[in-house]
């Protein structure tokens, strides 16, 4: 049974773009897994403790007959292939591919959470996911992603800007502050 499921992919260190799209890449090549959607790409100020360069962001819809566990296997090891290092917890990155929804899922277990723990209060997350689909129902919170980010500050959303708009067959309407 194929599941539909939402990666968010960020990268602080140059090259950002050819990080995401290295990513990108070793995704689709996996026999498993079908790329359906990309968001746009947006440039985010850093969130948390860390102070650290600009991220680009961008949120994907891949359809999978992954377990979810599977999955995360996948993408940390994509992640180590594009030389993640983890020195300082959020730090900077080359790439992190993060599952946030993985179907209607809801399960917290050593190694994953799902949906997302942190999910509803990124801006950095939200938008590009509100323009792939802004009325998915967020199990953990029951609201639909449209709502969780009506709930967020206006300073978070203003961290978040259009860096490169998607185009071709799947191109949809960019989320403007
Ligand atoms: P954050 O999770 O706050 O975005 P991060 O992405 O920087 O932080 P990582 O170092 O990439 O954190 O991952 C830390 C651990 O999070 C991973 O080893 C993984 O087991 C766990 N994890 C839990 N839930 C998820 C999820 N939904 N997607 C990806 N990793 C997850
Ligand atoms: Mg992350
Ligand atoms: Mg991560």
């Amino acid at each position: 049974m194929m599941k539909s499921v939402y990666i968010a992919l960020g990268s602080n260190i140059q090259p950002r773009l050819n990080y995401l799209e290295q990513a990108m890449e070793q995704l689709s090549d996996h026999p498993n897994v079908r790329i359906i959607k990309q968001s746009s790409i947006y440039e985010t100020d850093p969130v948390g403790p860390v102070d650290q360069e600009q991220f680009l962001n961008m949120v994907i819809e891949i359809e999978t007959d992954l377990q979810p566990h599977h999955l995360l296997d996948v993408c940390q090891k994509i992640e180590s292939q594009l030389g993640r290092k983890r020195e300082i917890k959020w730090g900077p990155r080359t790439i992190d591919l993060d599952i946030i929804v993985y179907n209607q899922e809801n399960i917290e277990t050593e190694r994953l959470i799902l949906p997302h723990p942190r999910l509803h209060e990124r801006a950095f997350v939200l938008i590009p996911l509100s323009e792939l689909n802004d009325r998915l129902n967020i199990v953990h919170k029951d609201l639909p992603v449209s709502e969780l980010l009506a709930n967020l500050p206006v300073q978070d959303k203003e961290g978040v800007v259009i860096w490169e708009q998607t185009n071709g067959v799947n191109a949809s309407k960019p989320f403007e502050n």
